[in-house]
């Protein structure tokens, strides 16, 4: 017998009750949380999809490490277990922890230099842009064509585009601070980048004379994809195929609170000598000594046991496959969605679902809202408001798609859970021409998305 239904390859044996509102309630907190989805508060939502960053469910065997995690602040074993674990893994010479992601670019990019320069990648994270632009640097993006089409079917839409990629290098030199592959492809819908796409681009950076990065937040299900569409790559491990993605480069970054299977953390790994003793002068300054660098010992620990379960081909199985079960659903009825399915979340078509509302009406904004309202579920935009720029006396510049990502935590929602969830979306879907535009009241000049304050049109 061969089931054709993946199942989630876990048992449960602790609970969390999920928090239930009534539509009266939903209203007034929305109105209350300004109309931005990341000013609401936990216990007015009932499934979270806002992000899979540091939501997941930790095993058995990451809560026994939690509890032997040595907190010795210079020297602990916690360090050394993941420095081996991130070794066998990734190759890496230097392997530098850090609180999470965003740390680790902001150290990155301050070593490297980037006033001045550019940092050309597939897509930049919003968090990883914005590291980039405040220290002073270009971020410019070279995702395929295929990457900007929201119906495009191609498997590999994280890849950079090649041509484009060697004309930057040629045209840059030294102004091009190195090369950065977001793996999988997060701002641009969850898409993985190609072994032979990653070989090509490495080979280029290094070509010119350019060091070569991974934005690593998702390095397993970016291997997965690899193992399941690549031609050749059936016969592979998970855990083989990203050892080679991590040999290609010259060193990472990488939120821990995506495939390291934690609630919070993230690493900066080098094999330069120079770099590495660079930010670890930085990492001292603004994280902590460079055996905890602003973790726990336990956190380190957590971490180690994390990064060796991530790979397993059962779990990341389950993980893709509840992923496209939603998309799969949501694709029957109707709703436009970003293809095909990506890692770690489904992405809506905000700007095909409500073609009544232009970029700088939010169409986004409206759909988190709406599906709020519906069934207390939360979603982010990754559009106009996240990505879009003010212009003044004008409308905003806006983005490059209008999506909303509904973020899967990892191993923490049940099937019934999304068949409840696709109801819930198939209401608004029916409803889709009444729904309101959104205009910004207040924001911040960076990353405005987390704080802005709406109201609707
Ligand atoms: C989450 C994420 C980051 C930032 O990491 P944090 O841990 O949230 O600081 C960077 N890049 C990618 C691709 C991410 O998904």
């Amino acid at each position: 017998m061969d089931p054709k239904t993946v199942i989630e390859p876990f048992r449960i044996r602790m609970v969390e009750p999920l928090s239930f509102t009534t539509p009266t309630q939903r209203r007034e907190r929305l109105q209350g949380a300004h109309y931005n989805p990341f000013l609401l508060r936990s216990r007015d939502i009932t499934i979270d999809l806002l992000t899979d960053s540091g939501t997941g469910a930790m095993s058995a065997a990451q809560w026994a490490a939690i509890m032997t995690g040595d907190e010795t602040y210079a020297g602990s074993e916690s360090y050394y277990q993941l420095r081996d674990t991130v070794h066998a893994l990734t190759g890496m010479k230097h392997v530098i922890p850090t609180h999470q992601g965003r740390s680790s670019e902001h150290i990155l990019f301050s070593v490297l230099g980037v006033k001045g320069r550019c940092v050309l990648a597939n897509t930049h994270f919003d968090t990883t842009r914005a590291n980039v632009e405040y220290l002073g640097g270009e971020a410019i993006d070279l995702v395929i064509e295929e990457g900007l089409n929201p119906r495009s079917e191609h498997p590999f839409k994280g890849n950079i585009d090649l041509a484009r990629l060697e004309h930057h290098l040629q045209r840059g030199g030294d102004d091009v601070a190195c090369v950065l592959m977001t793996v999988t492809n997060n701002s641009g819908g969850g898409q993985p980048a190609s072994l032979e796409n990653l070989r090509a681009a490495s080979a280029l950076a290094h070509k010119y004379g350019r060091p070569f990065f991974l934005d690593a937040a998702r390095f397993a299900e970016n291997a997965w994809f690899i193992h399941e569409r690549e031609p050749g790559q059936q016969q592979r491990t998970p855990h083989d195929i990203a050892q080679e993605v991590f040999s290609l480069s010259d060193g990472f970054t990488m939120s821990a609170k995506k495939d390291g299977l934690v609630n919070i953390g993230g690493l900066l790994c080098l094999n330069d000598d120079a770099t590495a003793e660079g930010a670890r002068s930085l990492l001292i300054l603004t994280e902590g000594y460079p055996t905890y660098g602003g973790l726990a010992g336990r956190d380190l620990a957590a971490l180690a046991v994390g990064l060796q379960e991530v790979t397993d081909p059962q779990y990341l199985k389950y993980r893709i496959a509840s992923v496209r079960y939603l998309h799969n659903k949501l694709d029957a009825l109707g709703v436009p969605l970003v293809h095909p399915s990506g890692g770690h979340a489904v992405y809506i078509d905000a700007a095909a679902l409500y073609p009544h509302l232009r970029p700088w009406d939010l169409p986004g904004v409206s759909l988190c809202n709406e599906i709020y309202l519906e069934g207390g579920v939360r979603g982010v935009e990754i559009g106009t408001l996240m990505f879009g720029r003010p212009v003044d006396g004008a409308h905003d510049k806006p983005a490059a798609m209008e999506l909303v990502r509904l973020a899967f935590p990892r191993r923490t929602y049940s099937q019934s859970h999304v068949d409840w969830l696709a109801e819930i979306i198939a209401d608004v879907y029916q409803r889709r021409d009444s729904a309101p535009g959104y205009r910004i009241v207040r924001q911040s000049p960076v990353l405005r998305a987390f704080t802005a304050e709406l109201e609707p049109v």
